[in-house]
């Protein structure tokens, strides 16, 4: 028996256009390009289909944000905040449904996307009540001159994001473009374009001008390439694979983008013999497991001391075997499917890998058969450095445990991937924490915790894992220019030549 939230998301995509279009300057445009299906990764039905844009489309896409970028970027403070905080209202109203929406085509679990779905709410008033302050600089006076800076947006920028959480992270991105004034072109995932297109009716509905936000369908090599090559789009706001990043700097070097990159992690978690050991327990399967294990800061390698590795990997095992994996719209639910067929094989194989790496499998390893894209959470155990499980991202709920002897065995192995996004660390000891904090080759440390976001902090990451932060002025840093202005006081020498 479907879950009746199931129903509240159908009936969602019911009414939105079929195949899926675009919005453009304010209107759904019906999609003239080839089509694609979009799949449910609980079942592996086909939901329905969404249009790749022509390039006449994804053209009439920027040059609607072009259009709309002066008004926009003159328009006070006050009153962008104004609006930020309407579309926040309408996606609070529209909660469930949103939720529902992601449960559906991402096949994220609800007990997660409920959340999911506010939090997209409470990043829009942050930058809301940061707008009127957006433009704001320094005084850098001097004897001779008043130096003042202040900020303007960049111009009409793209947004390309991933289909993890898809609605929650593209207002990372979209509630700071539009608050520092700039203009919008959003690409959302193929795999999970749905609830896009409710943030650009919201978004309308809430009294954003035309053209300001504007949301195209299609895939990565076509419609994001184009995008991110127009000579009218001035910066690249990017979420995903760390490959896609590296082309998509390449697309962009003609036209000389400013590019922000959010990409991929093989974040470590290390646990020390002196932490609290049931706490430490907890964060460790909550950020693997949760988000289906398709999350970038998730900890998908866990370095064990020695000491207490084998009791700790025992505990583990049990609870990961004792997982709840199911339905995503149920609210028991803690691992859902993956998002697709070529994701699931992705991910599959490394039971493979790890196997002939001379790892063993603790817990799970399996797809879980029935229809729909499931993976049963693994563990795999006395793995080390060397091997492909404890360096690649999987990006499924898959978690590499190896262990470390002291400090400094754990600072390298933890810092030895190509990835720097996370790291988590588990002790009791300040002066350690401190010690291995400061070691860790990453953009974000999180002590004696899971990963809990606090908005005005920077997220981002070093190495393959990203350029760039989010978060607080960070973020306006990105959207808009610095200006410097030099007023002089009116008696400082000059040369004069040819006097
Ligand atoms: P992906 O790189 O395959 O796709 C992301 C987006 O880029 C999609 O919209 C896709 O259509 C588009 N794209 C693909 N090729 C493109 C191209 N050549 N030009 C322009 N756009 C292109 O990533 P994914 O598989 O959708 O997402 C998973 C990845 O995202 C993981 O690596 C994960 O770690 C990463 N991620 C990172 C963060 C972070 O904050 N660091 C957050 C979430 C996800």
């Amino acid at each position: 028996m479907p879950h009746p939230r199931r129903a509240t998301a159908l009936a969602a995509l019911e009414r939105m256009q079929s195949p899926l279009g675009h919005f453009i300057a304010g209107k759904s445009e019906a999609g003239a390009g080839p089509t694609f299906p979009v799949t449910e990764p609980a079942t592996g039905n086909v939901l329905g289909h969404a249009s790749d844009a022509t390039e006449f489309e994804l053209n009439a896409a920027v040059a609607a944000a072009k259009a709309a970028f002066p008004a926009w970027a003159a328009t006070s403070g006050d009153k962008r905040k104004a609006i930020l905080h309407r579309i926040a209202d309408l996606i609070e109203a529209r909660a469930e449904e949103i939720a529902a929406v992601e449960c559906l085509d991402a096949g994220q679990c609800w007990r997660f996307m409920s959340k999911a779905a506010i939090r997209g709410a409470e990043n829009f008033r942050f930058f809301a009540d940061r707008a009127p302050g957006a433009a704001d600089g320094q005084a850098l006076p001097t004897s001779e001159h008043l130096n003042y800076t202040t900020r303007v947006p960049i111009g009409p920028v793209a947004v390309i994001t991933p289909w993890n959480t898809p609605f929650m992270l593209s207002t990372w991105k979209i509630a700071p473009a539009l608050a520092a004034g700039c203009t919008v072109v959003h690409k959302p995932a193929e795999w999970s374009p749905y609830s896009a297109r409710l943030l650009a009716e919201i978004a309308s509905e809430a009294g954003l001008p035309a053209g300001v936000f504007n949301a195209v369908n299609g895939l990565g090599e076509t419609t994001g390439k184009r995008l991110t090559e127009h000579k009218d789009i001035k910066a690249i706001a990017f979420v995903g694979e760390s490959k896609t990043g590296s082309a998509i700097m390449k697309q962009g070097a003609d036209t000389l983008k400013r590019v922000h990159f959010e990409l991929g992690g093989k974040n470590p978690v290390i646990v020390f013999d002196d932490a609290d050991l049931e706490r430490a327990l907890d964060a460790v399967v909550f950020m693997i497991y949760s988000l289906n294990g398709q999350r970038c800061t998730s900890s998908s390698r866990v370095l064990i001391q020695a000491s207490i590795y084998d009791q700790f990997i025992e505990k583990l095992a049990a609870r990961v075997r004792n997982l709840k994996v199911g339905d995503p719209f149920d609210p028991v639910t803690e691992v859902g499917p993956l998002i697709h067929p070529r994701h699931q094989a992705k991910v599959l194989s490394y039971m493979d890998i790890a196997r002939a790496d001379g790892a063993t499998i603790a817990a799970g390893g399996e797809a879980i058969a029935g229809g729909g894209y499931f993976v049963q959470p693994t563990l795999f155990a006395g793995a080390d450095q060397s091997m492909r499980i404890a360096r690649e991202e999987i990006f499924g709920p898959v978690l590499t445990a190896m262990a470390f002897t002291d400090e400094a065995d754990a600072i390298a192995k933890a810092n030895d991937v190509e990835y720097g996004l996370a790291g988590y660390v588990w002790t009791n000891d300040v002066g350690r924490a401190l010690r291995v904090s400061d070691a860790l080759e990453a953009g974000m440390i999180w002590v004696n915790s899971e990963n809990v976001r606090h908005l005005p902090t920077p997220f981002g990451g070093v190495k393959a894992s990203g350029i760039g932060r989010d978060g607080g002025d960070w973020s306006f840093d990105f959207y808009m220019e610095t200006k410097n202005v030099a007023l002089a006081r009116g008696h400082h020498k000059m040369q004069r030549l040819g006097a």
